[in-house]
């Protein structure tokens, strides 16, 4: 179902925004779904508002950066292409060769980049992680195409628990499922399409940590929008 689908006027609020994507703006809310709270201007989800605030207190010469986005759409992308001095995207595609393109779009499989060693400043994500198989080996290939001093910023669904329950894994090439399915939509493959392997805990920061990164931490907005506020990992190479 589109979310917008199910917008009805008695869930409509307004409010003033200063959005990290684009500046003074307004907070549209639709309904009570997180996809539902946008900025008016640049269409920014309170995911995305996280991440570009996170970005923000980095303190990057955006200018200066050569960054990688793991998805071909959306405002944190729209952001970046503004500033940035180069931005490659990719997105996952069934059965389509990491490094080659179907439709204009390039295709790569974040457990094996087709990257060189060492191609970014940046790398960001929004949502892709819980549906890595091996997210170690994800993480791992970020670490290897960011250049020394390198960020990874990216926000997946998380809870206050202190560690990652992990839904299903592969095993012998099939799934095995620990817990029952969950699923989450996405743009290309419709609603309840793709399987989550893992429920996030606080010792994300640790799983960081152990693909290499010299520094992993949680980032927290200062405010909510509409009652959602997402944390983000923010983790830089050494
Ligand atoms: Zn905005």
């Amino acid at each position: 179902m589109n979310p917008l689908g199910s917008a009805r006027l008695r869930d409509l609020r307004l409010a003033p925004l200063r959005c990290p994507g684009c500046g003074p703006s307004l907070l549209l809310r639709l309904g009570g779904d997180e996809m539902l709270v946008r900025c008016l201007r640049c269409r920014a989800t309170p995911v995305h508002m996280a991440l570009l605030g996170a970005l923000d207190a980095c303190g990057i010469d955006l200018a200066r950066t050569d960054a990688y986005e793991l998805s071909t759409t959306g405002a944190v992308l729209r952001h970046l292409r503004q500033r940035c001095r180069s931005v490659a995207t990719s997105e996952y595609l069934d059965g389509v060769a990491p490094g080659s393109e179907r439709d204009g779009v390039r295709c790569e499989d974040v457990q094996r980049l087709s990257f060189a060693d060492g191609s970014f400043d940046l790398c960001t994500s929004t949502e892709v992680f819980e549906h890595v198989p091996d997210d170690l080996a994800g993480l791992r290939e970020l670490h290897r195409v960011l250049r020394p001093g390198g960020r990874l910023l990216f926000t997946v669904p998380m809870s206050d628990a202190a560690t990652t329950q992990v839904r299903a894994r592969i095993v012998d090439g099939r799934i095995e499922h620990i817990l029952p399915p969950a699923y989450h939509g996405d743009r290309l493959n419709g609603p309840e399409s793709v399987l989550v392997y893992r429920d996030y805990g606080l010792d994300l920061v640790d799983r960081v940590r152990a693909a290499g990164f010299a520094e992993a931490r949680l980032w927290r907005p200062a405010r909510s929008h509409f009652g959602h506020a997402r944390t983000v990992l923010v983790a830089a190479r050494g």
